[in-house]
């Protein structure tokens, strides 16, 4: 397995791993690596001759009073993980290698990255679109691999790819959960053992909505509200939002739900801030 650190460890890097013109899967993480992280790398491993990954803790796609200096970070662990799951190639730069100063370029997504984490998180998915498209332009990947826990990222992703003509495949992987539910997270580590006990309640919620939606219930508002209700009565009520949102564009339905849609919520639990979502169909 390579490593780089610098711009130039990873062409040289990429160009001894693809030698020969072998295919190229690629898998952008903020590290502290679970099993989620490697459901993406063993699907890339299936599918591409050889296997990229990243490690970078993005600051574009914090903002101020968010997590950046707290997030989860043990490098010498996930190098091993990687290095156990066959990874070829793993990138691992500092802030100034991708950020150097003089930096001045932004990119915005609309659309898709507007509602939700976007309205939630006022400028996260530019900051996510600015750091994965310098990842695909400076590793080259046939495909790209990204967790359906994150679904709203999946779509800006595929927006900007489409809008910007980026020769990349956007692979989207189920979401890996823990024995109780529980989305697998990197900031579940920095839950308490009290809130560890109530987060599974984010999945039943959702279980719940899925239920109501399986029985014939297709107003948003009302998915929405029970959501927060249902919260609320399993003591979560820092909420920063339950919605229900079309699956392509993330724009809330105009009335009765059609066939699908997404039910998405964020919750905060002490330090902690956690995301989840279901498809209702
Ligand atoms: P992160 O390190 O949190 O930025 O995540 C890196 C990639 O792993 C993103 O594409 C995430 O959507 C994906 N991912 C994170 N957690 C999970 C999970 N529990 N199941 C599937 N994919 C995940």
């Amino acid at each position: 397995m390579k490593t780089a650190t610098t711009l130039f460890q990873l062409e040289q890097a990429r160009q001894d791993v693809t030698a020969g013109g072998k295919s190229l899967g690629f898998v952008p993480t903020m590290g502290c690596l679970h099993e989620g992280h490697l459901s993406l790398v063993r699907r890339a491993r299936q599918e591409n001759a050889c296997v990229a990954v990243s490690i970078f803790v993005n600051p574009a796609q914090f903002g101020p009073g968010e997590d950046f200096e707290t997030y989860p970070r043990n490098l010498e662990r996930d190098l091993d993980l990687l290095w156990a799951e066959g990874v070829d190639l793993v990138f691992t730069p500092t802030p100034d290698v991708l950020y150097p100063e003089g930096f001045a370029t932004s990119i915005h997504v609309g659309g898709v990255a507007e509602q939700g984490e976007g309205a939630s998180r006022p400028g996260h998915f530019d900051g996510v679109a600015l750091v994965v498209t310098k990842l695909f332009n400076l590793i080259r990947p046939e495909h790209a691999y990204f967790g359906q826990k994150d679904a709203q990222q999946c779509a800006v992703i595929k927006q900007f790819v489409s809008d910007l003509n980026i020769p990349v495949q956007v692979v989207v992987v189920p979401t890996s959960r823990e024995a109780d539910g529980l989305a697998r997270s990197s900031r579940n580590l920095r839950l308490t053992s009290e809130d560890r006990a109530r987060a599974p309640a984010l999945y039943c919620v959702l279980q719940e909505a899925a239920r109501l939606f399986r029985n014939g219930e297709r107003n948003p508002e009302i998915l929405e509200t029970t959501m927060r209700q249902t919260l609320q009565e399993a003591g979560l009520t820092r909420i920063d939002y339950t919605s229900i949102l079309t699956p392509e564009t993330f724009i809330p339905p105009d009335g009765k739900i059609p066939e699908k849609a997404l039910a998405l919520l964020a919750v905060r639990l002490g330090e902690v801030r956690l995301i989840d979502n279901i498809v209702l169909e």
